[in-house]
């Protein structure tokens, strides 16, 4: 296959021998746990490299093998690792790292599940110390730095705010003093933002989102170095046996294949949404990496070839009724927590907040009763605003 070709034409063929299929144009799901060998010889040599051979589905399975080739081609990565779901992969790739006693630096408003392991369970079992920086200026990283530090954990753009991190300047102060980079891509994915080419070292996703895209499976991935990911392989993937079923995997291939016009598009209904929202008098503020009116649109375009279509505004009213008329009064977005599939939806993070923290508390996360997050599908989008303007006319 041809490195000149691009992506999209990659993403269709890249990786794929037909002839090993009896020529089928969709390649085989492998749906069985285990292989078998002629020999005694044969399986013996087979475990001389237990990355490279089929033995067993919770260490390699040609479904989701192939999967893992596309994707590292995609991200420009030397190889990629699927997992059972985003916080497998997440997880796998931050233990991969650390060693008790750790110090990590991280961006607020990262994706809540990982800050809880960081924070909480982490914490707690491998006594790692945590600090958070806004991670909007460079600086901001090297006054966290101490002489136990040893991993930088990016989200960018983060979750709910959507705040970006200059990530190459990141990287390069990471590779000065010595310290890992991990950045979750989810937002991005790799389509619109290639973070492995700007220095980072592993790269996590939920494919639970756009690489799925369908919303009918939970999934996830890390890429990086051959070397980073043979490591992972036979230690948190193999050992902790977060694997990837085959069946999702393949469906992953079908949503790779339609990647590329699935984010145009959702590039181009979230464009459309964010303006109307912008222009609109109930509306206080939208918080969208696309808009030009974005505090860090300029770091956007630099490091970033598109905008996905998961986006966070503000209503103008306080009133928790008022807040939930609107909310209930929608009638395409559905209500949902998750994201990137195909359907647009619609949550309001003090669900989960107000759960935990008094308000007093969330609003300094930049979370108030009014924030409300949607995903924007791949329906119409005169439709969806249409669906937006009668829900705040009620
Ligand atoms: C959903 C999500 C995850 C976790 O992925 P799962 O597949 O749900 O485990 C991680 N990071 C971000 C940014 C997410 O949105």
């Amino acid at each position: 296959m041809s490195s000149e070709q691009k992506f999209e034409t990659q993403l269709q063929h890249f990786g794929e021998k037909r002839q090993d299929y009896h020529g089928a144009v969709v390649p085989p799901l492998f749906q069985n746990s285990l292989f078998t060998f002629e020999s005694w010889e044969a399986i013996d040599a087979a475990f001389d490299d237990r990355t490279k051979n089929f033995i067993y589905t919770r260490g390699k399975n040609p479904s989701v093998s192939l999967v893992e080739e596309k994707i590292a081609n995609l991200a420009g990565g030397e190889n990629a690792k699927l997992f059972g779901s985003g916080m497998a992969a997440i997880s796998s790739a931050i233990l991969h790292l650390l060693n008790p006693g750790d110090h990590v630096i991280t961006v607020k408003n990262i994706y809540g599940p990982t800050n809880n392991l960081l924070n909480a369970y982490l914490r707690r079992k491998m006594n790692i110390d945590v600090t958070y920086v806004d991670g909007e200026n460079i600086d901001d990283f090297v006054q966290a730095i101490t002489d136990k530090t040893r991993l930088i954990y990016l989200e960018s753009p983060s979750s709910a705010v959507f705040r970006l991190q200059d990530i190459a300047a990141v990287a390069k102060l990471a590779k000065e003093k010595g310290l890992k980079t991990i950045i979750d891509n989810t937002w991005a994915t790799p389509i619109f933002q290639k973070p492995l080419a700007m220095g980072i070292d592993l790269e996590v996703h939920s494919c639970s989102k756009y690489f799925g895209g369908h919303s009918d499976i939970v999934a996830g991935v890390i890429i990086g170095s051959e070397q980073d990911i043979r490591d992972i392989s036979v230690n948190e993937f193999e050992l902790l046996g977060g694997k990837m079923a085959p069946f999702e995997a393949w469906l992953i291939l079908r949503s790779l294949r339609t990647m590329p016009i699935r984010m145009q598009k959702h590039q181009e209904n979230a464009m459309q949404v964010a303006t109307f929202l912008e222009n609109h008098p109930k509306i206080r503020r939208v918080n969208y990496p696309g808009l030009a009116s974005f505090p860090q649109y300029e770091l956007g375009c630099r490091q970033m070839s598109g905008f996905s279509g998961l986006l966070s505004f503000e209503l103008a009213m306080e009133d928790l009724n008022q807040i939930k008329t609107f909310f209930n009064g929608l009638k395409i977005f559905q209500i949902g927590v998750s994201w990137g599939g195909h359907e647009s939806l619609i949550y309001a993070p003090a669900i989960s907040y107000l759960k935990e923290l008094p308000q007093e508390q969330f609003k300094h996360l930049g979370i108030s009763l009014g924030n409300m997050r949607i995903s924007v599908g791949l329906e119409n989008g005169d439709d969806l605003i249409d669906d937006l303007a009668q829900a705040l006319d009620l």
